[in-house]
């Protein structure tokens, strides 16, 4: 969500107030360079020759009519902030007001911001976190979201000049309208909301038709959801959804950092330290990105963790998959509790009237598996870090229903017309080397016409014309720039095959096989969550003669870890009444090491971490250990955080 457009404020920081955290330090502007503000509303003007004495205007007055959120009521403890709206049922007062006071002692925190589509053609598409502070600069509060690529220790000589070079962004600002009894600030969050504040919007949002749909502040993090509607084409105008989740960064010095080794993929969260002396190789530090998950009682062989993962299944998804889709969730537990945590994932099912009912897929206190219906085949698992430690904070999956209906729009997606339109004069060109593969219908003379008018193809004259919504859909790829995660769209091709395969011998897909491919895909895509990276050598582990015999004889892994894209497995002459497994039926072998290597605890026979973890990265040289060295990202420079990362 950096986006270009938004304004980046060159404040050069010749004043650095610290906030640390740890090694850390982030650059806050400094009041005295900000352009003087105008007065609040309600000040009283300057009278002649004398400077007024400023007065706030009356808090009580400005919040009259009112109700705050989180009621003061018993039982509603306080909430990070606390929001004033009129009555939703009001029409004479102004919805789109939304007042908040912001405690005085969240002023120059690190925050974590995720905004999120909520509705609308990329409803259920997770966004990007950013870290985030509310400032005071004069009479306004801000929202500066600092640059976390660069380390910024207290102290070091080259603190102040990365400061200079690497200064933060204001994502808003608002005017303080009041100041509460307590001395908190308060400002109107409804103009910055409104504008879809970091957000992809076009421009022409109509804000006498925006809403709020949801505004709740709990203790830990506050999320509000606003249906925006912004203006179309020939005056029609369309809502999409966006939610805002606000929410406290954890201690940081609570938090070990564990670093990366190329041999095991995990995200990482990379960071440049100028401050590192120069004889080092590098000076970018690596962290994998991994929750903190540790047993509750170390002293224990095995034990409980201290805090669980939690997955929600939504209850969008369906009920005759929901037991495939638990399995798949559950499967890594096999994993940590080999390092001695039991239970380290939780699942739960939302239904409508449980404890779960009014969770909310977009707080980021929740982790949930989505069942979505965008007509795109795909999956995704990503997550939000810290992005000063790595820490997986939470991870929402979400899983399109367009994958199980595997016969649908393949000949949209992969017929002439739109390889036609993908190719372009390279595929006139093989066509006419190749005459036998003109589709039926169309002559050499048309293929050739192609060749003379650039920009044509062979089906119309713009090959964006003939690229199909489809087609256009797939390859925007997600709007984060972030590749997506391909496994459910090949998986639609393995149903299809999978599909000819039992037609042939006179059967339908049945729903085992179909429930096990639900399986394998969401522990892959729960891979994705706990941090993991993909590893396409796994696949090539085992004989194809030793696959058929675990497929059909035993319960036992058929790939070296799920993080591969594991294929639908046939062989000829199979009987499908006694297939015992259509796929990988558990974590591989690969998938305990990474999970060690990401969460393990060092005991007392394995030294210190850093000796433990290289030990653990050391095996890859076994068979059933394809760990890859991954190409070294960003060695000189780090990249804008890619916080949901996904290959
Ligand atoms: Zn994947």
């Amino acid at each position: 969500m950096k986006s270009k457009s938004r304004l980046v404020c060159r404040i050069l920081a010749a004043a650095i107030a610290a906030f640390t955290l740890g090694e850390i330090l982030f650059p806050i502007p400094a009041a005295g360079q900000v352009a003087p503000q105008p007065p609040a509303p309600g000040a009283p003007a300057p009278g002649p020759g004398a400077a007024p004495e400023f007065k706030w205007p009356d808090f009580q007055g400005v919040i009259k009519d009112m109700d705050a959120i989180p009621s003061p009521g018993p039982g509603s403890g306080p909430g990070i902030v606390t929001l004033y709206r009129y009555k939703a049922d009001d029409p004479t007062k102004d919805q789109t007001k939304l007042l908040c006071e912001v405690p005085k002692s969240l002023l120059k925190q690190d925050l974590l911001l995720v905004s999120s589509f909520s509705r609308g053609s990329q409803a259920g598409m997770p966004g990007m976190g950013d870290l985030i502070r509310f400032e005071m600069l004069g009479r306004q509060i801000v929202i500066v979201a600092p640059d976390t690529r660069f380390v910024q220790t207290p102290g070091q000589t080259a603190t102040d000049v990365i400061n200079r070079t690497y200064n933060g962004e204001y994502l808003a600002s608002m005017p303080i309208v009041t100041m509460s009894p307590g001395g908190n600030p308060v400002v109107d969050l409804g103009p910055t909301l409104m504008s879809g504040m970091g957000m992809n919007i076009p421009a022409g949002i109509r804000r006498e038709l925006s809403q709020f749909t949801k505004i709740k502040s709990f203790q830990e993090n506050v999320l509000i959801d606003v249906d925006l509607v912004v203006a179309g084409r020939g005056g029609s105008s369309q809502s999409t959804g966006i939610t805002y989740d606000i929410r406290r960064l954890p201690d940081a010095k609570a938090y070990t950092p564990r670093l990366a080794d190329e041999r095991i993929g995990y995200f990482d969260t990379v960071r440049q330290d100028w401050n590192i002396k120069h004889n080092q190789r590098e000076n970018v530090v690596r962290y994998i990105d991994r929750w903190d998950v540790k047993k509750k009682d170390p002293s224990l062989d095995v034990s409980p963790p201290e805090k669980p993962i939690v997955f929600i299944i939504e209850k969008t998804v369906p009920l005759q998959w929901r037991r495939y889709v638990a399995e798949g969730i559950a499967e890594w537990n096999k994993a940590f509790e080999k390092i001695g945590i039991s239970g380290a994932i939780v699942v739960q099912q939302q239904t409508d009237d449980n404890e779960y009912a009014n969770f909310d897929p977009e707080d980021a206190r929740y982790n949930f598996i989505r069942w979505i219906v965008t007509g795109r085949a795909f999956a995704m698992g990503p997550h939000h870090s810290d992005p000063r430690t790595g820490q997986i904070l939470d991870a929402d999956i979400v899983f399109d229903d367009s994958m199980l209906r595997y016969n649908f729009n393949e000949f949209e997606m992969f017929g002439p017309k739109a390889m036609s339109a993908m190719l372009g004069p390279e595929y006139s060109r093989f066509l006419i080397e190749n005459p036998a593969f003109i589709p039926m219908g169309h002559t050499i003379d048309e293929v050739q016409a192609t060749l003379a008018t650039p920009g044509s193809d062979l089906f119309g004259d713009s090959p964006a014309d003939n690229i199909t919504p489809t087609l256009r859909a797939h390859h925007m790829g997600s709007r984060y720039s972030q590749p997506c995660c391909e496994y459910a769209s090949g998986m639609k091709q393995e149903l299809n095959m999978a599909s000819l395969a039992m037609a042939a011998a006179g059967m339908k897909l049945p729903e085992p096989f179909i429930g096990e491919v639900i399986r394998e895909i969401v522990a892959h895509e729960v891979g994705h969550t706990l941090g993991l990276r993909h590893n396409f050598k796994a696949s090539a582990w085992l004989s194809l003669d030793e696959v058929k015999r675990r497929r059909d004889t035993t319960d036992e892994a058929l790939v070296a870890s799920v993080m591969d894209y594991a294929p639908t497995l046939f062989f000829p002459g199979d009987d499908f009444s006694k297939v015992r497994h259509f796929i990988t039926p558990t974590i591989g072998p690969y998938d305990y090491l990474a999970i060690e290597y990401g969460y393990k605890v060092p005991g007392k026979d394995d030294g210190d971490e850093k000796t433990m973890i290289n030990k653990i990265a050391s095996m890859g040289t076994k068979p059933e250990l394809p760990t890859q060295p991954m190409k070294t990202r960003w060695a000189s420079h780090p990249p804008i955080r890619p916080s949901t990362g996904l290959i």
